[in-house]
């Protein structure tokens, strides 16, 4: 009997409220008082105060759903399981009840309330670092195997479950984590010392605990915390995906239904990664306009228009008009209910967006056909599309670079990265010089070739906030 991702959501927060903690409402996605993150990235985020000491929390034993915006994963859309916004199932104990508790907590809900198999889940600790001085988490070992967990169940791993301070010191500590095995057809099945293959097969659905307990001092050597504190953050979607056995997360009840909307909007020239992308970047901007955030080159605007232009290219490139209205009504009608900023936004969001696809249709229009122009006239182009070119387009013709390599890779034409490159630094150099200058064009370049830099919405550490 497949749950859906309401019941999931309903049961996770259920569950928690029974076993004492306080269900506390989602926070905006756009961070209050927060000059360390451009976009909420986990559900701890909002709570980051209560675990520094600096607030006390209404209960030292917490529970909500968070929307997470995660621009770094931008490029692992269209894989099963990473979106640019996903809702996080948080629960917390803040000096509270630690590993024990925590790992019983979870693993009683992953199997005894929402019915996952054992056999199919697998639980990673921190395999300790001793160039750090930081030993190995038995605790986290034995508190899984007090659950019934058999020990080719549990992987021990690096780094990757040690949750650092970003910045150079802070609180911090080991992480232990659970994965779901969704089976042989997705790769080949882990053996105790044999690797441990998480972006395929084994599909990370919960953080059960991030365990503070170590403050990173300025030296680079660890103090034990005073307080010790539990986070835990599972996918919505994760959940979903894994408890109804989907491929991936948009089969889901929370991105199908995009998914159809963006298969009929391409039309014949549909393609999956496609729909994917576009569910996916509708959604995340979708939620972001909601926040009465708008489209721009700087700061926070800067997302949804990066992530809105590549959909409106995405649908000229295949002859397709862009029009997302559809996408905008669904997303309202699934997440309005969660989150009613987007019921009394609708109108602001569908303006908004038909501003930036009004904006931005002409340039990519232009630059398509400036990229077609190339590749008739200079035949050499379409083996290796040269750097400078596509970089003119870019600083000229204002064309998103990751448009241009979308564009390319769908005609199956190698793109000469390593030469863009050195036009961009070049360029960088010499624009710093223009920038001293000052005046609107140097202004219009800078934007231009921000446009072009990733962007992070990363947590980059307790440093700021300490001072
Ligand atoms: P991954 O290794 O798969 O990128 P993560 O280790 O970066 O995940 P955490 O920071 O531990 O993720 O976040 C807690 C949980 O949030 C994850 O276990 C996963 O269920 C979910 N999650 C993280 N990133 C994404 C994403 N991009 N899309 C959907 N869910 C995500
Ligand atoms: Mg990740
Ligand atoms: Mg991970
Ligand atoms: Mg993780």
């Amino acid at each position: 009997q497949p749950l859906s991702s309401r019941e999931i959501r309903e049961k996770f927060l259920e569950y928690f409220e029974k076993m004492d903690h306080l269900k506390i409402g989602a926070s905006s996605i756009v961070p209050q008082n927060d000059p360390t993150l451009l976009f909420i990235n986990s559900g701890m985020a909002p709570l980051k105060n209560y675990f520094l000491g600096k607030e006390t929390p209404p209960s030292p034993r917490l529970a909500n759903y968070q929307p997470c915006i995660r621009t770094k994963d931008i490029d692992d859309v269209g894989d099963r399981h990473h979106l640019t916004i996903f809702e996080m199932l948080g629960s917390w104990s803040i000096g509270d009840y630690y590993k024990d508790k925590a790992c019983k907590l979870a693993y009683d809900l992953l199997v005894d309330e929402l019915d996952f198999d054992p056999k199919r889940l697998y639980f990673t600790v921190y395999g300790g670092n001793e160039d750090l001085g930081i030993k190995p988490d038995t605790e986290s070992i034995e508190a899984w195997k007090k659950c019934g967990v058999p020990e080719d169940h549990i992987v021990v791993l690096g780094d990757d479950n040690f949750w650092g301070p970003a910045g150079d010191h802070g609180p911090c500590g080991p992480c232990t984590e659970v994965f779901y095995d969704t089976g042989t057809e997705y790769g080949p099945e882990y053996k105790p010392g044999g690797h441990f293959d998480d972006v395929s097969r084994y599909i990370e659905i919960w953080n059960a605990g991030v365990f503070m307990e170590l403050n990173k001092k300025k030296d680079g050597t660890f103090e034990p915390l005073p307080l010790k504190s539990v986070d835990t953050g599972s996918g919505l979607e994760r959940l979903a995906m894994v408890m109804n056995g989907c491929d991936s997360v948009y089969e889901t009840d929370l991105l199908a239904p995009l998914m159809q909307l963006s298969k009929e909007l391409l039309g014949k020239n549909t393609d999956v990664q496609t729909e994917r992308m576009i569910s996916d970047h509708m959604r995340a901007s979708i939620m972001i306009l909601g926040e009465g955030i708008m489209p721009g080159n700087e700061g926070q605007g800067y997302i949804p228009r990066r992530l809105i232009r590549k959909c409106v290219a995405a649908c000229i490139s295949r002859g397709v008009k862009p029009v997302f209205k559809k996408h905008i009504q669904k997303t309202i009608e699934m997440l309005g209910d969660y989150y009613p900023q987007l019921k009394s936004a609708r109108e602001a969001i569908i303006y908004n967006m038909e501003q930036e696809i009004n904006e931005f249709v002409p340039i990519v229009e232009n630059g398509l056909k400036k990229i077609e122009e190339e590749l008739s006239t200079n035949p050499k182009s379409k083996e290796l599309f040269p750097g400078h070119v596509a970089f003119e387009l870019v600083t000229t013709h204002g064309l998103p670079l990751e448009v241009i390599k979308a564009e390319l890779a769908s005609k199956n034409i190698e793109f000469a990265e390593i030469e863009y490159n050195e036009c961009y630094e070049a360029h960088r150099k010499a624009s710093r010089v223009i920038s001293r200058k000052g005046g609107v064009a140097a202004d219009q370049e800078r934007i231009e070739l921000e446009f072009i830099e990733v962007d992070d919405t990363e947590f980059t550490g307790y440093d700021s906030l300490e001072t």
